[in-house]
């Protein structure tokens, strides 16, 4: 017999409350994110979580910043044994793109959307027109689209002249961009309820990956995950980098617009918001109800996404989707 997966149990939330501490992962060659901006951010989230969720949120006087290199060198220390064989090696052209391949597909028969439906939302977002409308077909442009937009970053420049994923000479050389080790983090403990960072995470696992993140290159905005140091049970973590950059890539994903600073800060602090539904009240992805901010953003288009709220619109206990426990962190 196998053991029972077990979850993060859902948080008892005392006086509709919380104090979350918020810490700053940051990493120097990425655009400077100064305290103003983690403010901001904290507080678009709050008043969204307050409206949504009736919780109010205080926030914290002080956001301590981490560096990210102490960060990850201990990560990659005290890494599991075989850790690596999961990650995708893109970076130097190592991916086995077959492997993803089946596993897109196994995930695209397990939806409950059709493949047609499927093939609706995803074809504005791939590189080349499908060869059919079947699940081969489809399954191979996703691919080619992951994969063409993933290597991107490898050759894409930050303003230091060198790849925003690569070696950078002076630099440690490591996994910074690997939703693993952003997933490893909070697994081994980490003294918050809420990480932000200015680094972008993109990569490609063994696993399967649904096509929304397939399509926009392995990109993860945030992840709600076990922490056993946090007192919610888990720690939600947002990348900065989807909403403040202006690399053409991501605004292909957001309809060509620029955001301004305080729009973006704005929009970040959403997905802060949307994680914190999973994280409080364990909340999932109410996909048919586009004024439910736990409903997910299409693409990258925060704009557009955050225009749809509507908490009138969207209650808790409104859908199956929208009642507290149902979607939990799995505890590894
Ligand atoms: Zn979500």
């Amino acid at each position: 017999m196998f053991a029972e997966p077990s979850f993060v149990a859902l948080p008892k939330i005392e006086n509709n409350a919380v104090a979350p501490r918020i810490i700053y992962i940051e990493n120097p060659r990425f655009p400077r994110v100064g305290a103003d901006d983690l403010r901001k951010v904290v507080h678009a989230a709050a008043a969204l979580v307050d409206e949504h969720y009736g919780i109010k949120v205080e926030s914290p006087s002080h956001i301590p910043i981490l560096d990210i290199d102490d960060v990850f060198s201990k990560l990659v220390e005290n890494k599991p044994p075989q850790f690596k064989d999961l990650i995708g090696d893109f970076r130097n052209g190592k991916v086995d793109w077959d492997i993803v391949r089946d596993n897109l597909v196994k995930q695209i028969e397990k939806q409950k959307d059709s493949l047609a439906e499927q093939i609706d939302f995803a074809r504005p977002y791939l590189i080349r027109p499908l060869e059919g409308e079947d699940l081969d077909s489809f399954s191979r442009a996703v691919v080619e689209t992951f994969e063409a937009r993933l290597s991107h970053w490898t050759v894409a420049k930050l303003a230091d002249g060198h790849p925003v994923i690569g070696e950078v000479p002076g630099r440690p050389d490591l996994p910074f961009n690997e939703w693993d080790y952003w997933t490893l983090m909070a697994k081994r403990g980490i003294d918050a309820e809420i990480v932000l960072t200015n680094q972008l995470v993109a990569s490609v696992e063994y696993i399967p990956i649904p096509v929304h993140t397939s399509i926009r290159g392995g990109i993860t905005g945030g992840s709600t995950e076990y922490n056993p140091s946090s007192r919610l049970g888990s720690s939600v973590w947002i990348s900065l980098f989807p909403y403040l950059s202006d690399d053409p890539h991501i605004r292909k994903f957001r309809n060509g617009e620029n955001y301004t600073r305080d729009e973006a800060l704005s929009y970040a602090g959403a997905m802060v918001a949307h994680e914190m539904g999973h994280q409080l009240l364990q909340l999932g992805h109410p996909w048919s109800n586009d004024a439910c901010i736990m409903r997910p953003a299409e693409a990258l288009d925060f704009a557009s996404w955050v225009n749809k709220f509507d908490a009138k619109k969207c209650r808790i206990d409104s859908s199956p989707a929208m009642k507290p426990g149902t979607m939990k962190a799995p505890i590894w």
